[in-house]
């Protein structure tokens, strides 16, 4: 079969790749620690799974709308509105995660040739999607070390008259980093001076460890220009249910509805049913996993700072720490990609290398705490005897 050109543009995610590896490894026998695939290893919470059920006894099995179950727009249309972002459910589209959704708003948003501000480091998603769409990645600073992760004056300095979308992500995968309310307003004039589109990816809006969750289209005149794209996945440990949903004009909205139609036709009612759950029902099951996650960030962070030639920010939400590592790479004259492949080869612990996300991520790991504190305990273990061997 011949394929196009442009398949070759799409990129992947590293995570699934050493997810596939670190499970071929452990068929062969060995015990891997997981700190590679952003996934909470909690279980989804009982009246979560218990709603999913009752909705496929009660026959939930049948297409739904494509925009979604009325009453979970509805619901959806409360929460964010509930955050600031005026939302009607006809500015709500339910989709089969929130990845369909970030790939639907940048294939809809961008013309060939089109500039597309992104995160560097950043989710390496948004530059596939931006690419096989015909588009030009333009990668921007994000640093969580800095006082200001993010530089509006740099973004400010790249962007040119064909630049069309600015991708945010806050809280930021890899770093952790949040944005801060300042850096908002600066961003928001900016995108409304040269009269850019925003895809503000909020998945992990739920699990900010200080303050409150902001997004950018709370402010004046931004929601019009905003799609906001958030999901179940990570705040009520849904990943594998496939649960997302954008917040968009309503006249977007109408479009991007069609892509739904063009691929998955709806998301699994009983799944939105599950979803409604969520939303509606008690929201201690978030904090109490946000608890935890903070008392493993809490262990983390300083035990890697402890070691020899690694530094590593405070990441203020979502639930990965990021690592430089840089004076340990110079001591074993290995790139990170090395780096992370001997930690699994050879040591059974499978994390990703900082430029999975792009070249940003250079000198750095990332290391997710979406598992258990004894898992850390023993990954830190091993990190420490590798470390140590350099010196
Ligand atoms: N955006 C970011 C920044 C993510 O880290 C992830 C999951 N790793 C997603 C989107 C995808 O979320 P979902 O599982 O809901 O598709």
């Amino acid at each position: 079969m011949r394929l196009t050109h442009q398949i070759h543009e799409l990129g992947t995610e590293t995570a699934f790749e050493v997810l596939a590896r670190a499970k071929r490894l452990e068929a062969q026998g060995r015990t891997v620690l997981h700190l590679e695939i952003g996934e909470p290893d909690f279980a989804t919470p009982s009246h979560i799974v218990e709603a999913g059920i009752r909705a496929l006894r009660d026959g939930a099995t049948k297409y739904a709308p494509a925009a979604g179950l009325a009453e979970l727009r509805e619901a959806i249309a409360a929460w964010v509105s509930g955050r600031g972002v005026s939302a009607r459910p006809e500015n709500v589209l339910v989709t089969s995660g929130a990845k369909p959704m970030l790939y639907y708003a940048l294939t809809a948003l961008i013309e060939p040739g089109d500039e597309v501000l992104i995160p560097d480091p950043g989710f390496p998603i948004y530059d596939s999607v931006v690419r096989f769409a015909f588009g030009r990645p333009v990668g921007y600073t994000v640093d969580a070390a800095r006082a200001r992760a993010v530089d509006a004056a740099e973004i400010a300095r790249k962007i040119s008259p064909r630049t069309r979308v600015l991708v945010l992500n806050s809280p930021h995968n890899p770093t952790g980093a949040v944005l801060d309310s300042a850096t908002m307003q600066a961003l928001a004039q900016l995108v409304e001076h040269h009269g850019l589109a925003v895809v503000s990816d909020e998945i992990y809006s739920q699990l900010v460890f200080e303050g409150e969750h902001r997004s950018i289209a709370s402010l004046p005149g931004m929601s019009e220009r905003t799609v906001v794209i958030d999901g179940f996945s990570k705040a009520y440990a849904m990943a594998g249910w496939r649960l997302g949903y954008g917040v968009l004009p309503a006249s977007v909205a109408r479009f991007i509805e069609r892509f739904i139609i063009n691929t998955t036709s709806c998301a699994p009612p009983f799944v939105q049913h599950a979803g409604i759950a969520a939303l509606t029902g008690a929201q201690e099951c978030v904090d109490e996993m946000r608890d935890e996650y903070r008392v493993r960030r809490e262990f983390l962070v300083p035990s890697l700072n402890q070691l020899e030639g690694v530094s590593c920010a405070v990441p203020r939400g979502a639930f990965y720490a990021f690592p430089r590592i840089a004076g340990v790479l110079q001591r074993t004259h290995a790139a990170v990609a090395q780096f992370a492949d001997a930690l699994l080869d050879t040591f059974n612990v499978a994390c990703l290398p900082g430029t999975a996300f792009g070249p940003g991520g250079s000198d750095h790991l990332r290391l997710s705490f979406a598992t258990s504190l004894p898992t850390l305990e023993a990954a830190v273990g091993v990190l420490r005897g590798v470390v140590e061997a350099t010196v």
